[in-house]
Order: C-alpha cells, then sequence, then structure tokens
C-alpha cells in the first residue's frame, strides 16, 4: 500500500461513462487474452490448494447436487463479480481512467480551444505533477469532454479501437490481458456448472460491454456498470443515442444491489469483490435463504501485481474486508492463493 505511483485522483464518477449501444470491432478479438483451459481433473489449476479454493469447490458441489440440502435450480445460480481489482487489475489506476486521458490526447489536435487551457493542457501533458494538482471537478470535465458529446455507437467504437493497440503502463501488456487467470478458471467453472455469471461494476457500463464476451466470456447483457445520461435524437441517418456530460446511474455501494434488481431481479447466491464498494452486494447476496458464497481478492501481492488495502483510494478494502472476518465471508489472499496472476 502507499507504494504506487498514482497519477491523479481520478475517482469512478469522474469517469462513469458509457452508452447504451455498442459496436465490436474486429480488431478487439485479435488481441485479447486467452481464457483458461482447466487442467485435466482440476477445474482450477491457477487456484493453489487451501481454504479459498476449497470454499468454492464445496459450494459448487453443494448447489449442484441434487436432491442435497443445498441444491439451488440452474436458473436461480446467479453469480455476480465486481470488474476492476476482481477480475482484473486496477493499479495504479482504473483502466478506464488510463482511456479517458488517451482520448483527451487523441483528440486534443480537433479541439485547439483545449490546448494552452487548464485543466485540458494539464491532462495533455501527461505530467503527473500537474495532474494531481487538479481537482476531481476539473478532471471529470476534462475527460467528459473527450468521452460524450457522441453517438453511442461512437463512443463504443473509440474504446474498441483504443483496446486493440493501448498497452496497460506497468504490466507492459495488452489490457485485454490484465485480467486475472484463476478469475477466468472460475468463470470458465461456475458457467460449466450452470451458473450465469454477471459483471456488477462500478467502471462504465458500455466501456466494459464493448470487450467483456471476449476477455471473459460474459454477453454484453449480463454487464452491470455506471452510466452516463444518453438523449435520444433523430437525424438523417435515423436515430441515434447521444452520451451527455451527466452521470447516469453510479454502480457502486448501495447502487450494486439496487442495479441488481432492477437488471437481473434475481438475488445472487455468489459474488466476489474486493472492495468497500462491493460491501452492499455481497451483503446483499449474504442475506438471503440457502447456500451462498461471499469472496474478496485481498490484493497482498507486491511483487506480482500491488499490495493495497486499507486506505488505498484505489479499491480501498476497510470495513468489508473487518465484515468478511466476522461473518466468515471468504477473502482470497493474492499471494497465497492463486499460482498465476495473469494469462500466459
Ligand atoms: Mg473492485
Amino acid at each position: 500500500m502507499g507504494s504506487h505511483e498514482q497519477p491523479a485522483a481520478v475517482s469512478r464518477r469522474a469517469f462513469a461513462g458509457g452508452s447504451a449501444a455498442f459496436a465490436m470491432s474486429a480488431a478487439v478479438g485479435a488481441t485479447v487474452g486467452h481464457r483458461g483451459a482447466a487442467a485435466e481433473g482440476d477445474p482450477l489449476p491457477s487456484w493453489n490448494d487451501g481454504s479459498a479454493k476449497q470454499a468454492i469447490l464445496d459450494f459448487v458441489a453443494a448447489v449442484t447436487t441434487e436432491g442435497g440440502s443445498g441444491f439451488v435450480a440452474p436458473s436461480d445460480r446467479i453469480a455476480v463479480f465486481d470488474n476492476d481489482g476482481t477480475l482484473w487489475t486496477e493499479q495504479p489506476v482504473y483502466s478506464q481512467a488510463l482511456f479517458a486521458v488517451g482520448e483527451v490526447k487523441r483528440l486534443a489536435p480537433e479541439h485547439p480551444e483545449w490546448v494552452g487551457q487548464e485543466p485540458w493542457d494539464a491532462v495533455i501533458s501527461g505530467d503527473p505533477a500537474r495532474m494531481s494538482k487538479l481537482s476531481e471537478a476539473d478532471i471529470a470535465n476534462v475527460l467528459a469532454s473527450a468521452t460524450t458529446g457522441m453517438t453511442t455507437d461512437q463512443f463504443a467504437e473509440n474504446v474498441a479501437n483504443w483496446f486493440a493497440v493501448a498497452q496497460h503502463p506497468v504490466q507492459k501488456r495488452p489490457y485485454g490481458q490484465t485480467t486475472y487467470q484463476p478469475q477466468l478458471e472460475l468463470l470458465d467453472y461456475l458457467e460449466a456448472n450452470g451458473f450465469a455469471t454477471w459483471i456488477v461494476s462500478g467502471g462504465g457500463v458500455d466501456f466494459m460491454r464493448v470487450f467483456a464476451e471476449d476477455v471473459y466470456g460474459i454477453p454484453p447483457e449480463r454487464v452491470i456498470g455506471s452510466s452516463t445520461a444518453v438523449d435520444w435524437e433523430m437525424t438523417d441517418a435515423g436515430p441515434v443515442l447521444i452520451k451527455q456530460p451527466k452521470l447516469g446511474s453510479y454502480n457502486d455501494k448501495t447502487g450494486k444491489p439496487i442495479n441488481i434488481h432492477l437488471a437481473i431481479g434475481k438475488r445472487p447466491i455468489f459474488a466476489f469483490g474486493n472492495s468497500d464498494g462491493d460491501k452492499e452486494m455481497l451483503e446483499y447476496t449474504a442475506a438471503g435463504d440457502g447456500a451462498r458464497l461471499m469472496l474478496l481478492v485481498h490484493h497482498d501481492d507486491a511483487a506480482r501485481e500491488a499490495a493495497y488495502d486499507r486506505g488505498s483510494h484505489i479499491g480501498g478494502l476497510d470495513a468489508a474486508w473487518d465484515e468478511a472476518v466476522e461473518k466468515g465471508w471468504t477473502v482470497v489472499s493474492m499471494k497465497d492463493d492463486w499460482a498465476t496472476i495473469f494469462p500466459g
């Protein structure tokens, strides 16, 4: 904790962006990571033997054993996953923030009014010292100016183009390969056992929808996230939705169970998160009847990824950790429970 360069205090609200439509670029498919192929006999080969892996295996056995006391009908096997810090890396800063900053720089030549004007000029400069002096509202304005005011289709195309070529600054690999290999195996394992897996993230819903299917095998209609407001507009070419520089839904903390209710209409039986933003989603999952499993990733592996928890302004894990200990939720140690971190 505290050892990571954080270029700017980019909050989720600052870039909670997205659009209702998505257009998949063919280029995305060519760059994404490979999902895990389970070793013979072990559905979770990148999970070390231990209490966390055993809790998952026991839970899946319980809910899929017909006639058993923990049996759950396949249609009720709902598993929800946070994205940032749970399915892929969120350090040194949320990947969506890096996308948005990249868009400001890419679009700057078309916006001479930005150049030499703060706060745009600080972002365009890429100078962390200058960016760190910006307020959250300034950052939100800059990022909104490069990621809203366009059709939802255009936004999706911009995301796809970025995703096809961008490299993560720390991991030095495409963003599609900054996913966690143990989690890719877990998604496959749950799907193979009749679960429907969902993403429930504070990140932008239309940002994630562009790549979630290729990267995680989760189709866009099973992605819940934060959104910007969109307006309907009839043009000569037909109706379009225009992204507005205004928050639609903020899908974090209490927003997660609220949007789970709206979008899924069922209470999950399995929830996996990594930060205090997931606390209410895990509480909501835990409060149902029958077999339940609640898990948190603990980022305690500075050598292979990052070590942060209490006090981190990206993915802070504090109250949810205390609650996990108190209630017996499963805390997954990245260092001890995961044999590998990223896809090979
Ligand atoms: Mg998270």
